[in-house]
């Protein structure tokens, strides 16, 4: 989607003349790619008429920047879509809250119910697993498997087949070990989860409705379905890793008129990211995600550098030596390409998804080029030659190609990071509110 999206604004912006034409073809190239990303028809003929409503080609002044505006319209109504116009249900301290996961079967669930426990416990909340699904055999084994591997406290049964009875000895018990988080999951099949929100004394107090990335224009409908059976209140959208199209996302939000709170990517307990509406859209836009990119500095960068380099960035110096540290950490923390994926162009060529192993060992590659400069007495790629050139790729061991390639990678992640210049350094415990 980002790819089709950002190329038809390339064209429009390469276009001589931004006229009723060009914005239609512009319009007429997103409305594919979104229809293509298996977002609903209605849902995109609606942005189509608002864009045309808002961008009157007529009225703009002379002097002003038609194509920004296009844009910024494309990327207001695109945010407009992804945003239900209300908050979601935010934890309390000092309260417990109970949150029921539904979706279809195989959508993600159990996974996400373990993620979402993890995520909270490393914020220090107390969470606690529930596991009302009673019609898969297996249900309980897996949910008890994650739960101990996130050391985090699990009930559930391989005897009893009443969840509405689970549900309840369940939240009453981890009530009494002062849980403030207690997680129940489904089976994905409606009628348990309409006896499940009736019949339980504590009712949840979030519905979270689970959707697979991947199930295209059924989107929609299945989740006005689980809309319709039980009050969901916000939605999370995993197996965005796979071949993701951002489309359902967009439905979903659609039918349930609830956010979407988290994007799931991955199968493991980790591979689980705040959704923000903005970055998500800029992405799809190809326009860089940058408070994704600080989120991701600080998991990835030690606590301790991480003013240091957000500095050095916000003056514009990305110098070798930034580089090299960057890719000591990467290696050091992993998920590698984490950090780097949420930068346009980056992920796809330094670090394919799905050879983190070749992509590690060109990055330690390339730092032993980078060892050989600083031996050599100048860091500097800006003051290379060829013989400069030859003694790196002696010094290394390395061919001259590959000392090529490796200032090749510094320039174009030179230049990306250069973006960085600018930007607001947040103080001391300021990071998290970016
Ligand atoms: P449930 O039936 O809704 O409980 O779904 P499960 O949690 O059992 O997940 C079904 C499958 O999807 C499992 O193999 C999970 O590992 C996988 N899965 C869940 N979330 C993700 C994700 O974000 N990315 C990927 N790649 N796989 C996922
Ligand atoms: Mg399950």
């Amino acid at each position: 989607l980002g790819g089709s999206i950002s190329r038809a604004i390339q064209q429009m912006s390469n276009a001589t003349i931004i006229d009723e034409k060009a914005l239609n073809d512009c319009l007429n190239e997103i409305t594919r790619a979104l229809l293509q990303s298996d977002v609903q028809f209605k849902l995109v003929r609606d942005m189509q008429t608002n864009i045309k409503k808002i961008v009157n080609l007529d009225d703009l002044a002379a002097g002003h920047n038609k194509r920004k505006i296009i844009q910024q319209a494309i990327f207001n109504e695109l945010c407009k879509m992804l945003d239900p116009g209300k908050p979601s249900f935010t934890l309390k301290k000092g309260k417990t809250s109970v949150v029921m996961f539904v979706g279809l079967q195989g959508s993600g669930k159990t996974t996400t119910c373990t993620k979402y426990a993890y995520y909270h416990q490393k914020k220090g909340w107390k969470p606690a697993l529930v596991c009302a699904d009673t019609f898969r055999a297996g249900a309980f084994d897996q949910l008890k498997q994650n739960a101990t591997k996130a050391k985090i406290p699990f009930y559930g049964s391989y005897m009893e087949s009443d969840p509405v009875k689970i549900s309840v000895e369940g939240v009453e018990r981890f009530k009494k070990e002062n849980c403030d988080l207690i997680i129940v999951d489904t089976s994905g099949r409606h009628k348990q989860e309409v006896a499940l929100f009736e019949e339980m004394r504590q009712k949840p107090d979030l519905v979270i409705f689970v959707m697979d990335s991947s199930i295209g224009q059924a989107a929609f409908d299945q989740a006005q379905a689980f809309k319709q059976s039980v009050a969901v209140g916000a939605v999370i959208v995993t197996k965005m890793d796979g071949h993701a199209k951002g489309g359902g996302a967009l439905s979903a939000v659609a039918a349930t008129k609830s956010p979407v709170i988290f994007i799931g990517t991955g199968e493991h307990m980790d591979e689980f990211e705040v959704f923000d509406v903005k970055p998500f859209v800029s992405r799809l836009l190809g326009m860089g995600d940058w408070s994704g990119f600080m989120d991701k500095i600080q998991e990835v960068v030690p606590m301790d550098q991480q003013p240091e380099l957000l500095q050095k960035l916000s003056e514009g110096n990305f110098t070798l030596r930034i580089m090299y540290e960057q890719f000591q950490n990467l290696l050091k923390m992993g998920p590698i390409g984490q950090v780097f994926s949420m930068l346009p162009g980056f992920s796809s060529e330094l670090m394919p998804k799905g050879r983190e192993k070749e992509s590690q060992a060109k990055i330690k590659r390339y730092m032993t080029m980078m060892d050989s400069m600083t031996n050599e007495g100048n860091s500097n790629p800006k003051l290379m030659n060829e013989s400069r050139i030859m003694r790196i790729a002696r010094g290394s061991g390395r061919s001259v190609r590959d000392v090529m390639e490796m200032l090749e990678e510094y320039k174009r992640l030179a230049k990306i990071w250069s973006k960085m210049k600018g930007l607001k350094i947040p103080k001391k415990g300021e990071m998290s509110a970016l």
